[in-house]
């Protein structure tokens, strides 16, 4: 028998998926932020993320609107890996019999301010019980600008750079964790109520963007996704990662390593991206005067086995994986 925490969450998508049936339309299936599939001359993307309680959220570390919103967020930040628009959402609900109904207004306050600000309609879903917990289970559907931005397509001799402070939201979540109320609020916000890069993931995907991701799981996870589908070794420079001074001195103070959690520390839902070494200067400027969001160059693409190397060297931490324990 081989058990799930052997295998992990990828392994399992693997096996499940294999040999599963498209058809000419899918332009892109199984493995990608979104699916993009052609309907005559349009092109649309597909995405949907489940949030679970205990697993995605405590309520007794986060507000129901908070819960809410952090859910859209979640499915439209895929949308933005792929230089899409948001269009519209639909929303499954499983709830214990016993939850009180005013806690999932809340939260459905918060997912209707989520999809307002993803600018798109909540159109339906479905709504069912739960043997314990919340579930709620995103699904959103966007439209394509002329070519989606891919995992597949970094090519060696690229850039690699990356949107806001990745790990802010791992340390936001270990202050929780901690019970520290005293954590800086720009830690605990980027865990609890992170934004999709919708206008930032549009405006990358106009330019001459390679590939994309958005960061769900930890850079180095989630730059793997673009080495493996592209078949590029990534490498990235730690000198060369942003950090604010609130993380650097909550890690100080509670003895985590701000480094550890900017390679590893999920849900930042931040954008990492390659481009061609040529367009890299004019991109980042125009992308500095468009937005109030800093954009670092992280380090860059070669040729070779399909991996992502920190400081040249092989990294033993991953990200996130449902299944098994390491974080
Ligand atoms: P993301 O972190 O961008 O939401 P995931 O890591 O959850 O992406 O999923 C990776 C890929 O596997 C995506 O293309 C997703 O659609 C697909 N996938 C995940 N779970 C399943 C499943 N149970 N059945 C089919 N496809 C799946
Ligand atoms: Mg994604």
């Amino acid at each position: 028998m081989t058990r799930l925490d052997q295998l992990g969450e990828f392994g399992l998508i693997d096996l499940l998926t294999k040999n599963v049936s498209g058809n000419s339309s899918v332009l892109v299936g199984i493995g990608d932020d979104c699916a993009v599939v052609q309907e005559g001359k349009k092109q649309h993307l597909f995405t949907c993320d489940a949030f679970i309680e205990n697993i995605h959220f405590r309520r007794a570390w986060a507000s129901p609107e908070d819960i809410g919103r952090k859910a859209a967020a979640a499915a439209l930040s895929d949308i933005a890996a792929m230089g899409g628009i948001a269009r519209y959402m639909l929303v499954t609900l499983a709830c214990a019999r016993d939850t009180d109904v005013t806690y999932l207004e809340r939260i459905y306050t918060g997912l209707k301010a989520g999809s307002e600000e993803g600018r798109v309609a909540l159109i339906g879903g479905d709504t069912t019980a739960s043997c314990e917990g919340i579930m709620i289970s995103v699904t959103v559907i966007g439209k394509a600008l002329d070519n989606p931005v891919l995992r597949s397509g970094a090519r060696p001799g690229d850039v690699v750079a990356v949107t806001g402070y990745p790990g802010c939201a791992a340390l936001g979540l270990h202050a929780l964790e901690q019970g520290d109320g005293s954590a800086p609020e720009a830690l605990l916000h980027a865990h609890l109520r992170p934004r999709p890069k919708l206008m930032e993931g549009k405006f990358l995907g106009n330019g001459e963007v390679n590939a994309m991701i958005d960061l769900s799981d930890g850079l180095v996870q989630d730059l793997g996704h673009i080495a493996v589908r592209s078949n590029v070794s990534i490498d990235i420079e730690t000198e060369k990662l942003p950090f604010t001074p609130e993380q650097c001195a909550y890690a100080e103070k509670s003895g985590v390593s701000a480094l550890q959690t900017a390679l590893c520390g999920g849900e930042d839902y931040e954008l990492a991206f390659t481009v061609p070494p040529r367009q890299v200067a004019t991109l980042l400027a125009e992308f500095k005067l468009q937005f109030h969001l800093p954009v670092t160059v992280i380090g860059a693409v070669t040729e070779g086995p399909a991996r992502v190397t920190v400081d040249g060297l092989p990294c033993h931490h991953t990200g996130y994986n449902h299944f098994q324990t390491a974080k």
